[in-house]
């Protein structure tokens, strides 16, 4: 059998990797979630929980198992050097368990990996292939504050300003998708879509 085409799929926060995800979904294709695959991880993973334990500390985690969010994002966000070590023990846990997810999806002609980091962790180099979801600051800047009242202009604007540019993603990307206000989103999916299949039919 031959193995299916991996595919990433990434944007800025509130571009709609999600919503194009549903889409994809809704025709039978698998997504690995690498964001909520993580975070997963972290409580879940025994040999990631002791390592996280061993460099940031014991109280990572609350007596309940649970992580201790608030105490890790102090110090990870306080020394980008922290924060780089955590992702140098999340990263490789999550490729391991991508990589037991896409032998156990052998039957299908492509895969979609959603990550939002995909480029700046340059986890796209071990994909086929990528998809990236566009849409105007200002435009994702209103769905996100509509969608997570708890945020503001500002913590959205920072989030904005440590992803790469779109400029970069744009030529980085295999496949664009425009979902600003006016693009319609299932036609551009369907019709990746079926480049993908004919790809991979080749
Ligand atoms: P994040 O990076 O924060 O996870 P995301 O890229 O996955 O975000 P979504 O959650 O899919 O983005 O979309 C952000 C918000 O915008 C959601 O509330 C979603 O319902 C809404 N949205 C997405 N696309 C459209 C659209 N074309 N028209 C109107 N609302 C949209």
């Amino acid at each position: 059998m031959t193995k299916p085409r991996s595919i990433g799929i990434t944007g800025g926060i509130g571009s709609g990797k999600s919503t194009v995800c549903r889409i994809f979904e809704s025709l039978g294709v698998p997504i690995y979630y690498a964001d909520d695959r993580g975070k997963y991880l972290l409580k879940n993973d025994k040999g990631l929980v002791e390592s996280v334990k061993s460099i940031f500390g014991e109280e990572s985690y609350l007596a309940d198992g649970e992580l201790n969010r608030s105490y890790l994002a102090k110090v990870v966000f306080s020394q980008s050097s922290e924060l780089a070590k955590l992702n140098a023990l999340v990263h490789p846990a999550v490729a391991k368990d991508f990589e037991q997810w896409f032998n156990e999806h052998s039957g299908h002609s492509y895969v979609l990996k959603e990550a939002a980091l995909l480029f700046e962790t340059e986890s796209y180099k071990s994909l086929d292939e990528t998809i990236c979801v566009f849409a105007p600051k200002k435009v994702r800047l209103e769905r996100v504050l509509l969608r997570d009242i708890q945020r503001t202009v500002q913590q959205v604007e920072q989030i904005m300003d440590q992803q790469t540019s779109d400029r970069l993603r744009r030529e980085l990307t295999t496949y664009s998708i425009q979902n600003d206000s006016e693009s319609l989103l299932i036609p551009q999916v369907m019709k990746i879509h079926k480049e993908i299949l004919r790809s991979a039919s080749n």
